[in-house]
């Protein structure tokens, strides 16, 4: 069978057997895609089966999560984990809480994230979980409730050396406390069951930051290799959460300025830059609309989603150098990229998961705009989880310097590998294909060695 017609039938049968789930079938399809030039050198992956295995989880975990509203009422959610794959190391990745989220979701996150972890060089296998519930609008104690009643069910499959949860849209500091709270009560242990703890019970320091900062040196990296840096470089960033923060920080200590930042209620553009305390007294602290930041910068524009120009981002049709989208996934289509080309832009730097949809990507690459694909770009969050996870392990805990330093280094080794992959097969520059080819080897490898598994 040619390795098209091997890559045809893996994709469909993935639809024929799990109907509906469409942004997973995104994610596997660019995957297999990339993976062409790898499988044609090496027939052993088609003789072993792998692509069937490995878009099969080991794993999926559904379940129901009842709590108590601030009014006495019961609400019911549905909780998730899948454990995609432990060919490398115990599962790891983030648990999403967001209305929109169901399996097709947390099977697209948590297909990258084995790539992903396997890219950074690190011991870590794949995984993703999650909820439909809605952080937004509850009290304190409705999130708490919800978190405990979450994690009475999730504690029963995760553990230091099987699958250890970090956050991700919906899930900071605070949901990771609850968790980390309950989990402690039923268990009667104090374990690094989670990353993304407070620093004063076993998080690392950095770990907040980590993502952010993660994605600029990756940026940082793409530019160099053609002599250039982000130096008074314009950028574009999308979200206003964790990730976009620390995006917006790391870009002002590089020498670039970052003039956009969004929500899911609409964008702000501040051609002075955007003023990052503000920014984070206005989300982190007081977790309010951006439309409150235009009242505070008077230079500053506020545009409410339903203003948008229709079919687009209006975060992509500000001029820019780089773009970071940093929000959620298929948040930058083909209209988007055409007006980030038209306007300039030479870089798109993911710092969400997926955000960039299948026809973009196809664009950009053909119009010459230099792509970081997620799993190498936003790598930098989960690589830090893991120095949270062996800093736990050996009782130590490293300075914000140490956790940097390692994060830097991390992110120029990502780069190297993806590049110098993408060299070794025929596509050098390309960035998804190089990350694609060596995420995927290096757990397909271990695969083998393991037999039937
Ligand atoms: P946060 O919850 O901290 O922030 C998410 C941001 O994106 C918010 O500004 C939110 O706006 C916006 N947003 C979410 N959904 C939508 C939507 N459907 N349309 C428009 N805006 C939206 O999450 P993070 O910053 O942690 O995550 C952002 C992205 O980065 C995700 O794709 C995540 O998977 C990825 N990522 C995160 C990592 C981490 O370490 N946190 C690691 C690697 C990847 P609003 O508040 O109005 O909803």
């Amino acid at each position: 069978m040619s390795v098209q017609n091997y890559i045809d039938k893996v994709m469909k049968t993935t639809m024929q057997s799990t109907p509906g789930q469409t942004e997973f079938y995104q994610a596997v399809e660019e995957v297999l895609m990339s993976l062409e030039p790898l499988l044609k050198a090496e027939p052993k992956y088609d003789e072993q089966n792998i692509l069937e295995r490995i878009v099969i989880p080991e794993r999926q975990i559904l379940f129901r999560v009842v709590w108590m509203d601030d009014s006495g009422k019961i609400q019911t959610n549905i909780g998730y984990r899948v454990q995609f794959n432990s060919a490398i190391g115990p599962y790891k990745g983030g648990l999403r809480f967001h209305p929109s989220v169901n399996l097709g979701i947390i099977k697209f996150l948590g297909f990258e994230q084995i790539f992903k972890n396997s890219l950074t060089g690190l011991s870590i296998g794949g995984g993703k979980g999650g909820s439909n519930f809605d952080p937004k609008g509850k009290s304190d104690g409705e999130i708490m409730r919800f978190c405990q009643s979450f994690m009475i069910e999730l504690s029963k499959h995760i553990g230091e050396t099987r699958d250890v949860p970090a956050g991700d849209i919906g899930v900071g500091g605070r949901e990771i406390g609850y968790m980390f709270g309950e989990y402690k009560r039923l268990t009667g242990n104090f374990e690094g069951i989670l990353t993304g703890k407070g620093v004063n019970w076993g998080g690392s320091l950095a770990r907040t930051e980590a993502t952010g900062f993660g994605s600029v040196y990756f940026a940082g990296n793409v530019l160099n290799k053609q002599d250039d840096d982000l130096e008074g470089k314009i950028a574009t960033v999308s979200g206003s959460g964790n990730v976009a923060i620390y995006t917006i920080q790391k870009l002002y200590d590089m020498g670039a300025k970052p003039v956009t930042c969004s929500d899911s209620r609409g964008m702000i553009y501040d051609k002075n830059g955007i003023d990052l305390d503000s920014l984070k007294l206005i989300k982190e602290a007081n977790r309010q609309s951006l439309e409150e930041y235009a009242k505070l910068h008077t230079d500053a524009t506020y545009l409410p989603v339903h203003s948008y120009p229709e079919g687009t981002n209006a975060v992509w049709g500000v001029p820019c150098d780089i773009a970071f989208p940093s929000a959620t996934q298929n948040e930058l289509n083909l209209e988007d990229m055409k007006n980030l080309h038209k306007n300039g832009c030479k870089l798109v730097c993911e710092g969400a998961n997926m955000p960039t949809t299948p026809e973009a990507i196809e664009y950009m690459l053909a119009n010459g705009i230099m792509y970081g694909p997620a799993k190498a770009a936003n790598a930098g969050g989960v690589a830090t989880s893991q120095l949270e996870m062996s800093q736990n392990a050996s009782m130590q805990k490293w300075s914000f310097a140490e956790v940097d330093s390692q994060l830097r280094s991390i992110m120029k080794n990502i780069f190297d590998l993806s590049y110098d992959t993408s060299k070794e097969f025929g596509f050098e520059g390309n960035l998804m294909v190089g990350a694609n080819i060596a995420g995927f080897k290096k757990v397909a490898d271990s695969m083998i060695d393991q037999g039937a598994v």
